[in-house]
């Protein structure tokens, strides 16, 4: 999960770093001609947009988009409870894993995640997790918050 924040994904990017060629300049995921860099995975991709902008809507939290580093320090910073904080951070964290899972299974299996099927994922995800800590007494600080979410 931390390897975004660290930079070591093997993005065409690093390979190109690493002097190992890299013969196809397209995203994986957008099928867009670019340089398939992290910013590209986690910012600009139209795939990832689309994904990030139905996220969005659900939790209805908006941030700036940015890396995955930036946004967990945005969050962080936010004057939100801190259960409220661990449930956005965690939909940034599920987003950008099944993402790149989804890049992953595109170039290594040929096969093609739809990006509802991320958001399904993601919703899926954080519902089990509020669900696990909803008799907590931080979670049970924002209830009006996580109700919406699980209804
Ligand atoms: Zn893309």
């Amino acid at each position: 999960m931390w390897l975004t924040t660290q930079k070591r994904l093997l993005t065409k990017e690093r390979l190109i770093h690493m002097n190992i060629q890299v013969e196809i300049i397209v995203c994986y995921l957008c099928q867009e001609a670019v340089l398939e860099t992290n910013k590209h995975l986690s910012v600009d991709c139209e795939y990832a947009t689309r994904v990030r902008t139905t996220l969005l809507s659900w939790t209805n939290t908006p941030i700036p988009t940015a890396d995955l580093s930036t946004t967990l320090e945005m969050i962080k910073k936010k004057h939100w409870k801190k259960f409220k904080k661990e449930v956005i951070a965690a939909r940034w964290e599920a987003m950008i894993y099944h993402i790149w899972k989804a890049r992953n299974w595109k170039q290594f299996k040929g096969i093609s995640i739809q990006y509802v099927d991320i958001v399904g994922n993601v919703i899926c995800e954080i519902e089990v997790r509020i669900e696990m800590y909803k008799n907590t007494k931080r979670a049970l600080r924002c209830r009006s918050f996580w109700h919406k979410l699980c209804n």
